[in-house]
């Protein structure tokens, strides 16, 4: 089935109310703040489903010529926190309405290790997608990743950094150079593999909650960048910048950022 939800609503409130209905394909998008219409923008993603999963058309209005066109999934470029709208055509669209098509009935995607060991510890072996979405929120909440006004590390954007993803090849040098075969690792479907921005942060020499004066890493996740009352941006860009220096000159791997960046010059 499809359903389509107009940009302004929140985004999960309606995860909220297509779990309660029991229908499957947006319910590890659990407890990611902000509303429908931007989901489409940096192909939101966690736990191992991204929008692009069920998006099937974006209602837009084209800024350039005024008018409304449907653009179906192909023609909206998605790909790992991208899009079209994102980093080909960035404020040429309005996004109007998000069509998603669900699985009555379907079953939850349990795909990512912390939400099997989530649930196996809550002793749930045939989760419905409450049980995921219980999981998913409980897991956020422990990694200050869900908006909790008397959570310490409640200022942050979320990720500060997308995972980088590299050749099979570029892998293996880094993971030569971090002298660690544990090292985590997510193959992709081309064959690349994606590696976790927060371990090659704290690989780097970072830990959680270090920080420069009023900003830095939470206490609870290391991908997450902190701005604690009286920050600037500029503070923000400077402490990133410097993650981003140390995680270069020790693995040679340029981390990009996730959030647009405003009226500041992007990193380095
Ligand atoms: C604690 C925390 C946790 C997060 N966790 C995740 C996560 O797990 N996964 C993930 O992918 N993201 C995550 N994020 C990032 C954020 O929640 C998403 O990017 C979300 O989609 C932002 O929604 P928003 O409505 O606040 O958009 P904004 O932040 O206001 O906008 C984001 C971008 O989209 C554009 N935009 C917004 N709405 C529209 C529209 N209708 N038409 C055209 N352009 C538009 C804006 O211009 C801007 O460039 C997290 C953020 C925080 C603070």
């Amino acid at each position: 089935m499809e359903l389509t939800a107009a940009a302004g609503e929140v985004w999960d409130d309606l995860v909220r109310a297509t779990v309660e209905r029991g229908w499957a394909g947006i319910e590890c998008l659990s407890g990611i703040p902000g509303l429908v219409g931007a989901t489409p923008i940096q192909n939101v993603g966690a736990y191992g489903q991204e929008v692009s999963d069920t998006v099937t058309t974006v209602r837009v209005l084209d800024t350039g010529s005024g008018r409304i066109l449907t653009l179906d999934a192909r023609e909206c470029g998605f790909a790992y926190r991208d899009s079209r709208f994102r980093s080909v055509e960035p404020g040429r669209w309005v996004v109007l309405a998000v069509t998603y098509r669900l699985r009555p009935a379907g079953a939850p995607t349990v795909r990512y290790a912390d939400v099997e060991r989530h649930l196996e510890a809550r002793n749930v072996a045939s989760p419905s997608l409450a049980d995921v979405r219980a999981s998913v929120l409980a897991i956020r909440r422990g990694k200050s990743m869900v908006l909790d006004p008397h959570d310490p590390n409640r200022r942050s954007c979320g990720s500060f950094f997308m995972n980088p993803i590299v050749s099979a090849a570029e892998c293996a040098r880094v993971e030569a150079l971090a002298r660690d075969s544990g090292m985590p690792r997510w193959r992709e479907p081309d064959g690349r593999v994606k590696l976790s921005a927060a371990w090659l942060i704290e690989r780097a020499g970072f830990s959680r909650g270090e920080g420069d004066g009023l900003v830095g890493l939470s206490t609870r996740h290391t991908l997450a960048v902190v701005a604690h009352e009286g920050a600037r941006a500029r503070d923000v860009v400077a402490f990133a910048t410097k993650l981003r220096a140390r995680v270069l000159e020790r693995f040679g791997v340029r981390l990009t950022p996730e959030p647009v960046f405003w009226g500041l010059p992007a990193l380095e």
